[in-house]
């Protein structure tokens, strides 16, 4: 026998194992401090092992209890990025992703599950009432923009062949609040992020649509070649939405690719349709169910209207990929409509978890985090200590202490920033920053199917606790 075979039933004894080192991570999650123990040295000296040559099994499910001791809880507390919390159900089917094995290239290799991922895409494209939509699952959101402008790319000027042309300026227009994921797409692509035009936001962070116009028009005239207008859905800072129709009709005016980064933001539109008008309009939509629908990572989605142009970006005939049978459905390869061959069975996961709690389900929980970003907002409005930075469009809350004597700027940004330290030191609750007109902002966003009423109320009340400690022990 091949020594890296096991027997089923050690396999069952193994998974049992496992099963229940995550079972209990699940019992204590909730009531762990949230941070990660130990210092760089310390997991260093755990986890930097030399190459283990000989097999030590019990070693090494030993060993995954330290894995969890130093990784970050993510408890109904977590409230930092964007970071989806972790479905459970999806987690215990991810575990038959891996034993099934499907390599979802096409049909042909993986029939239920290129079935299912059409299927569960689909679903998806149906509750964000863009119906008409086909799309493919994705590592992430960033994955999905990259693919969504090297489509945008390919239909406007066609360079898969001959390449870009020096003298063919393209230009993609976005706003200055745009996701990193997009100059980084945009630079990959050999557009060149100096061809990234940042547009100005209004008071709500939103782009200014006039301005769009003013920019495209005149690198028209200079004869350089827009070829996509990228919309926020949700930007990461505040959770702010392009007016999206105004953008579709720019977009289409100019006859630019209209791609939405909904990464954070699309799948609240499944609680609050009425704030992303416009967003069926777009040519591709980039949307992470690992964000606000709870999945496990990695679990991203790219949405398009076209799929031709999903293939005039993708396709690269080679015969060992040919498919062998003419009907429509068997032939079907995702290969054409990405840039990867070989891919995870990610939508079992989704697929699963959606049936298991049904689609009311997780809307209701989307509610629910919009509802309690309303909440600690009002909690911030009524804390004359504390100020509210920025309109609170989805769930993410952006604000800052104040304190009760009049300080500079200068002096809030670097007292807020050490109030963020002992917030994530203290361990109950866990926030990130943004930075909203040079203020530092402690910033919550709540994408969190754990997080309870009283979560939120620990909030406010953890960010005085952090700036009462730190004037009474400014140095600890
Ligand atoms: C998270 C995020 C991304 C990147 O998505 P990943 O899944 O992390 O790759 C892009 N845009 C926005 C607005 C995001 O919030």
């Amino acid at each position: 026998v091949n020594p890296i075979d096991i027997s089923p039933e050690e396999f069952r004894l193994l998974s049992e194992s496992i099963l229940t080192i995550a079972t209990d991570y699940l019992k204590e999650v909730n009531a762990r401090g949230i941070p990660a123990s130990g210092r760089g040295i310390e997991v260093e000296r755990i986890f930097r092992t030399p190459l283990p040559e000989i097999g030590l099994p019990q070693q090494a499910i030993g060993k995954l209890g330290d894995v969890i001791q130093h990784s970050r809880a993510q408890n109904g507390r977590f409230f930092a990025y964007v970071l989806g919390s972790g479905e459970p159900a999806a987690a215990a089917a991810d575990l038959l992703c891996s034993v099934l094995n499907q390599n979802v290239t096409a049909w042909r290799s993986s029939p239920a599950a290129v079935t299912i991922e059409q299927t569960v895409v689909g679903w998806l494209a149906q509750a964000l009432a863009c119906g008409n939509f086909r799309g493919i699952l994705t590592g992430g959101g960033s994955a999905a923009n990259l693919m969504g402008l090297a489509m945008a790319r390919e239909a406007k000027v066609s360079a898969n062949n001959i390449g870009l042309r020096p003298e063919t300026a393209l230009t993609v227009y976005a706003s200055t609040e745009v996701h990193m994921s997009i100059p980084k797409a945009i630079a990959l692509l050999g557009i060149g992020r100096d061809n990234l035009r940042l547009i100005s936001v209004d008071d709500s962070y939103r782009i200014i649509p006039q301005q769009l116009e003013h920019a495209l028009r005149l690198d028209k005239e200079r004869g350089l070649i827009p070829i996509a207008v990228v919309g926020s859905a949700g930007t990461v800072n505040t959770g702010a939405i392009d007016p999206l129709s105004d953008l579709a009709e720019i977009a289409a005016k100019h006859k630019a690719w209209f791609h939405i980064d909904g990464a954070y933001g699309a799948l609240a539109a499944m609680a609050a349709p009425e704030k992303f008008h416009g967003m069926d309009r777009a040519d591709s939509i980039s949307l992470d169910p690992h964000k606000w629908l709870y999945q496990p990572i990695d679990c991203g989605c790219l949405l398009y209207r076209d799929p031709a142009a999903a293939h005039r970006a993708f396709a690269q005939g080679a015969e060992y990929v040919r498919p062998l049978s003419g009907d429509a459905l068997e032939s079907f390869c995702f290969f054409d409509e990405s840039f990867e061959l070989s891919r995870r069975f990610r939508a079992l996961k989704l697929w699963f978890s959606l049936q298991y709690h049904g689609f009311s389900a997780f809307r209701k929980s989307i509610e629910k985090d919009l509802r309690h970003a309303q909440r600690l907002a009002a909690s911030i409005n009524k804390n004359a200590q504390l100020q509210l930075l920025a309109p609170v469009e989805l769930s993410v809350v952006c604000f800052r202490y104040l304190g009760n004597e009049k300080l500079s700027e200068f002096e809030l940004n670097q007292l807020n920033n050490e109030i963020l330290q002992r917030v994530i030191r203290r361990g109950h609750v866990y926030l990130s920053n943004a930075t909203l007109q040079s203020k530092f902002c402690l910033r919550a966003c709540i994408v969190n199917h754990r997080t309870t009423d009283a979560d939120i109320d620990s909030i406010c009340a953890e960010v005085l606790a952090a700036a009462q400690e730190l004037q009474a022990n400014p140095n600890l």
